[in-house]
């Protein structure tokens, strides 16, 4: 008989392990340190307005997996969803991401695609050759104007640092699109759980194989008479921070109640650096197949994460990738863990990316145990 497996975090990282193992036969033991199961992406009712709240901010749920659109539907019904996002700059309203009808808002024109592409590019700053830092980018993509208004003051608040800071690489594509296409998303499969994404994560825990217990924060004690330990709390977490804290921004949600209809949309971005905060969800809007009189919003401000704040965005520029390399190899030293998920592995990652992830992850731990071999130390390389 193996041993039986312990998982650190209920999130979607460690419910899709655990279940994939269950089903292979295994014991599985699920800990977290919260009060909760779903990890960031948990949901609850809100008591006075009945709207369902994203506790940790808004979570659209988009992917091109077949599987993973699949597997999320076994588990729960998903609502048709469109993610549709305005901003506010400079005291107006406009269509995001950059389209045809946000340029023509914007600077007063009634252009089709063909003449939009020829005036984005008039705008381009073509004296910028190899651009090295997210402004260059920005600047060579689209212009002075349209930087100012919808990326420079948004960026500098999510990254608490000039865009002038921040390398090229983190603005890959061209953020324009010369249509009407407002969608947010360009992935085939998009929508919303019916009942919230903990309900989906109790349906992929429930299992007779699985063993779930909350408020309890891990100690690597905690690993004896378990043959190995998944891992998706923080990496630097693990070893007690004995190299210094890998750098997160965190997220302050400043909640307030409002009667009726707050901004008709679920999400209302804020361009300028002179509102503190990035953004207002309006949580009503996410279940637009649910009905109810009052609303709840959350504004949302980011800023650096103290030891005792939620980790939310990885910063991943030069500084902490030294410091994530000394991680790695203190990690790869270790014997029956895998460090799994965004926190374990220290990356950005959608729920979709999540859950391929932690399928695969659960697939290759069964083959080295299968084979007699050493189980993957990470999910994926960070
Ligand atoms: C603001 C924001 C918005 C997002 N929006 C979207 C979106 O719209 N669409 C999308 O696809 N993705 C979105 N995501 C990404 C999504 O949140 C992640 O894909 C998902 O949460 C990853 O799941 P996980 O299990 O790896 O991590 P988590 O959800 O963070 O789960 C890790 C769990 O481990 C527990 N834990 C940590 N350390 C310990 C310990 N020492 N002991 C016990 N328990 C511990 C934590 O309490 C937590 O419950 C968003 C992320 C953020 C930050």
């Amino acid at each position: 008989m193996t041993k039986p497996v312990l998982i650190v975090g209920a999130g979607l990282s460690g419910a899709v392990i655990g279940r994939e193992l269950a089903e292979a036969g295994h014991l599985v033991r699920i800990i977290d340190r919260r009060s909760h199961i779903a990890g960031n992406c948990h949901m609850a009712r809100d008591e006075a307005s009945g709207v369902m709240v994203h506790v940790y901010g808004p979570h659209i749920f988009h992917t091109n997996d077949d599987e993973v659109w699949a597997y999320v539907n076994r588990h729960m019904t998903f609502m048709p969803y469109v993610n549709r996002v305005k901003t506010t700059s400079n005291g107006r309203v406009y269509s995001l991401p950059v389209n045809l009808h946000t340029i023509n808002q914007f600077f007063g024109k009634t252009l089709g695609p063909d003449e939009a592409k020829a005036f984005i590019l008039s705008l381009s700053d073509a004296s910028i050759g190899e651009p090295v830092t997210f402004e260059d980018q920005a600047l060579k993509f689209v212009g002075r104007e349209l930087y100012e208004a919808f990326f420079e003051g948004y960026t500098r608040k999510q990254w608490g640092c000039s865009p002038r800071d921040l390398p090229a690489s983190i603005l890959k594509r061209l953020p324009v699109r010369f249509n009407y296409d407002d969608n947010y998303f360009s992935h085939r499969f998009q929508g919303m759980p019916e009942h919230g994404y903990t309900e989906m994560v109790a349906s992929i825990l429930s299992h007779e194989n699985i063993e779930v217990e909350l408020e309890r924060d891990f100690v690597r004690a905690d690993a004896e008479g378990f043959g190995h330990v998944f891992y998706s709390g923080p990496l630097d977490g693990y070893f007690d921070y004995e190299f210094g804290r890998l750098g997160y921004r965190t997220l302050d949600f400043e909640e307030f109640r409002h009667d009726g209809d707050y901004q008709g949309c679920a999400v209302m971005n804020y361009g300028n650096a002179d509102v503190p905060y990035t953004r207002i969800t309006e949580h009503k809007h996410f279940s637009p197949w649910e009905t109810h009189e009052r609303s709840i919003c959350y504004r949302e401000y980011s800023r650096a994460c103290g030891p005792d704040d939620v980790p939310y965005y990885p910063i991943r520029l030069s500084g902490e990738q030294a410091l994530l390399a000394q991680y790695v190899a203190r990690a790869r030293m270790e014997e029956n863990v895998t460090f799994v998920g965004r926190l374990g592995t220290y990356r950005y990652l959608d729920m979709d990316v999540t859950i391929r992830e932690a399928l695969d992850t659960a697939q290759s731990y069964i083959g080295a145990v299968t084979g007699n071999l050493r189980p993957p130390v990470f999910s994926m390389a960070p």
